[in-house]
């Protein structure tokens, strides 16, 4: 083991530092304002199965693989810290009307049927409206059908990222305010590049991109519809719309605009976001809104994030786009492996070096993939 420099204090490289610390390294964290990026602003799903769609099997197995080391991540955390992230069980999709009905089939065939390499629950279970309406009676009367992941639970962000500095610095994690100009600067053994969707300015070439997202906050207010115990997901108008139960009330996600750096909180954002909330649970009406924020997701090519080394001292974590909460302790091994000598064989996928081979087709966007 020896000195190692974590360049951005996202989920990403607080967990990596914190644990790196935990294995021995020597950790130097370099953030101007750490937790302030993505990390802060997400809604917190871990939602890889009832995101699955067909033909996104690298996507799906990336998900599944991180999701199964959730438990035992969120038990370390709290052991160390005390701090517990977990805000729901399960996650419910719902549909509005007969093609999305037929899309949740499809999910449940898809994802149930695969044999996937991790273990984890990944039966998805249809229910009819009535169904929808027992497990969740304070949803619209337009909600038709429904798609339940029993194993799919939520965090919440900002506990993690708040558990994740308590942690770091019990494990000697030491912070740098400062934002790195460029990687050649930094006099340490080993750099994990974690800076997110600005991850490319340290690293010219990498293919992350920032993806916009808007996001609200809405706080419960006495008499008002009680929060859902799930998380809850649907399509209204085509567009992607999730309540995430929060102890105090719900987020509610999330709008996707190529925009480039820009987290400015638009009026149509705002707009679009409480109208398809308000179609799945007519009752948010009464909650306050209490928070508009944005930020911009790591975006790549096909939609998986890039973890491994880039030369001898670099090694990248970055690129995690919609699902950095979802992936953050599978990314956390796969680094700490790299820093090893011992490459993770569930990361694989997120090798970085596959887009200099010409085998990296683009993948779609599932109806449902949108956070
Ligand atoms: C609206 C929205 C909703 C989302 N919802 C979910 C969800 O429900 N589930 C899920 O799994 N994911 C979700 N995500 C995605 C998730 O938030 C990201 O994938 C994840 O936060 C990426 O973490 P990160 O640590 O790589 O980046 P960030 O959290 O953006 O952190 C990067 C850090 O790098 C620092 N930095 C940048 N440049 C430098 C530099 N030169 N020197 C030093 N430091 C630097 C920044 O200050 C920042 O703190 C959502 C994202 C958005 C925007």
């Amino acid at each position: 083991m020896g000195t190692l420099a974590v360049v951005g204090g996202g989920a990403i490289g607080q967990g990596v530092a914190w644990r790196a610390a935990e294995a021995g390294w020597s950790v130097t964290l370099f953030d101007p304002a750490p937790g302030s990026g993505a990390s802060w602003v997400a809604g917190g799903m871990l939602a890889p199965l009832s995101e699955g769609w067909p033909g996104e099997d690298r996507v799906l197995e990336f998900g599944a693989a991180a999701l199964a080391r959730w438990p035992e991540f969120a038990a370390r955390l709290q052991a160390a810290t005390g701090v517990d992230v977990l805000v729901a069980a399960e996650t419910l999709t719902v549909a509005l009307d007969a093609a999305d009905a037929a899309d949740l089939r499809t999910i449940a065939d898809w994802v149930g049927g695969r044999a996937l390499a991790t273990a984890v629950d990944h039966d998805l279970r249809v229910l009819d409206r009535a169904g929808v309406r027992a497990l969740e009676p304070a949803l619209a009367r337009t909600v038709r059908a429904g798609l339940l992941a029993a194993a799919e639970p939520a965090i919440d962000n900002r506990r993690l990222l708040d558990g994740l500095r308590k942690a770091g610095a019990e494990a000697g994690v030491r912070l740098r305010s400062e934002a790195v100009a460029h990687l050649d600067d930094l006099d340490f053994d080993q750099i994990v590049l974690a800076a997110g969707a600005a991850s490319a300015r340290l690293l010219p070439g990498l293919p992350v991109r920032p993806v916009k997202g808007e996001i609200l906050r809405l706080r419960h207010r006495p008499g008002a519809t009680p929060v859902p115990h799930r998380v809850i997901r649907a399509r209204v108008h085509g567009r992607a719309v999730y309540l995430v139960p929060r102890g105090d009330g719900l987020v509610v996600g999330a709008t996707q605009y190529e925009a480039g750096f820009d987290t400015t909180v638009t009026v149509g954002g705002v707009r679009d976001l409480i109208a398809d909330a308000e179609a799945i649970l007519p009752g948010i009406a009464e909650y306050e809104l209490s928070e508009a924020s944005a930020g911009s997701r790591p975006g790549t090519p096909d939609n998986l994030p890039l973890i491994g080394r880039h030369t001898d001292r670099i090694v990248v974590a970055t690129g995690h786009g919609r699902n950095g909460m979802l992936t953050t302790p599978l990314t956390v091994d796969a680094v700490l492996g790299e820093l090893a000598g011992t490459p993770l064989p569930a990361a694989r996928s997120a090798d970085p070096r596959r887009f200099s081979t010409p085998a990296a087709p683009a993948v779609p966007s599932s109806p449902g993939g949108i956070r």
